[in-house]
């Protein structure tokens, strides 16, 4: 990209233009640079939004989500009137009105093995905003083959880290994690709650970091954890080595990517289980329950996300639930799991067919697509008595 600047742009960025160390060389750099932005959700937003007016030329963003109700408490590139869309839709449109001179690209997907080198060798720096282990592996192996820096952030509730991963010198994900956690040990956002302005203080934190790199200012993370802890308001940083016997960036193993959602024992976002025949759609669940069939209806989702719209009949196991609930299952009866999106009814599906049922299936799509295509109104949760009682 041509990274003169036009008039308008000098305007715009009249106070970095003034700033020591980034100055007119420094705004053309940054039009220069392209960066990924692997998820439009809580930490892409701010760093989408930082970025975009900042001046990076060129961003990327990856996901393949829509705009849900519950995403607004934190995910500020989004706003109610695009409840429904797409995100990447939403974040577009958003982007370019906090700068025009950017060029937003949109990579309708969700990262996967298969697709994550062809997209991130397109881009100088990633800048990781999921909120699973499974992508979060794959966009560091990514990284250190591609050689790309990862600018790595991830929050749980009130506490949050950042760093900045594979870089020429520095250690990588897993020099700091060599093992993913067992699978179900960590509660996503949507299981364990996280505070809506912590991605914001997090994904911020990301965004300096990816502007340090592209202009070359300061100290990277690179080497560093920052540790942040919102309810005593501290952060701390430890210091990271590289690890030679890392498979990733030591030793050099791992020459090409794997199968992450085996690698971590867990659904990757989107994941189907269509494969096995498992999977069911919201249209043909509501057709089986108009006609009247004997099949059991279980919503894994936690009581705050029942409490708003359920299935008529559903039962209500929170997928943390589900492994003491499984005694009280009829194993007769057709099981039919449903969640938000699908994936948590997947895994839970995967538990299910582990114990030894048989007759289970994952509504495909969860209570979003469900609401969108069956036009069977959901009805709000009266009975807040759950199976596992003592929780
Ligand atoms: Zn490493």
């Amino acid at each position: 990209m041509n990274s003169s600047l036009s008039p308008a742009e000098l305007r715009r960025y009249d106070r970095h233009l003034s700033l020591p160390g980034v100055g007119l060389a420094g705004q053309q750099r940054l039009k220069s640079a392209r960066v990924l932005i692997v998820g439009a959700g809580g930490l892409g937003s701010p760093s989408a939004l930082y970025l975009a007016a900042a001046g990076v030329g060129t961003l990327g963003i990856v996901d393949h989500d829509l705009v849900d109700a519950s995403n607004l408490q934190r995910q500020l590139l989004h706003g109610t009137r695009d409840v429904g869309r797409a995100k990447l839709e939403s974040a577009r449109d958003r982007l370019h009105d906090v700068n025009p001179h950017v060029v937003v690209e949109l990579h309708d997907t969700w990262l996967t093995s298969q697709n994550a080198l062809e997209i991130m060798r397109q881009y100088d720096i990633v800048l990781d905003g999921t909120d699973n282990f499974a992508t979060r592996y794959l966009i560091n192996d990514a990284c250190v083959l591609l050689g790309k820096p990862n600018v790595h952030g991830a929050i749980f509730r009130f506490d949050g880290q950042a760093s900045v991963f594979a870089t020429d010198t520095g250690p990588c994900y897993r020099c700091l994690y060599p093992e993913p956690p067992p699978p179900g040990m960590v509660p996503n956002c949507a299981e364990g709650g996280v505070l809506g302005v912590l991605p914001g203080l997090i994904g911020t934190i990301q965004a300096v970091e990816a502007i340090k790199l592209i202009v070359g200012l300061g100290e990277s993370l690179a080497g560093r954890l920052l540790l942040v802890d919102t309810l005593s308001m501290q952060f701390r940083t430890v210091q990271l080595e590289r690890d030679p016997d890392c498979p990733a960036c030591g030793t050099r193993t791992i020459t090409a990517l794997i199968d992450y959602d085996e690698f971590c024992g867990t659904p990757a976002p989107g994941a189907v289980l269509a494969d096995d025949g498992r999977e069911i759609a919201p249209t043909e669940l509501a057709a089986r329950l108009a006609r009247g069939d004997h099949l059991e209806v279980i919503d894994v989702r936690e009581p705050h996300e029942t409490a708003t719209s359920s299935i008529p009949g559903a039962r209500f196991i929170p997928l943390g639930t589900l492994g003491e609930a499984i005694g009280s299952l009829d194993r007769t009866r057709d099981i039919v799991l449903i969640c938000r999106s699908g994936k948590r009814s997947a895994d839970a599906a995967r538990q299910l067919l582990a114990a030894g049922f048989t007759r289970v299936e994952s509504v495909s799509g969860g209570m979003l697509r469900w609401s969108e295509e069956t036009g069977v109104p959901s009805a709000a949760r009266t009975n807040t008595s759950y199976t596992v009682d003592n929780r």
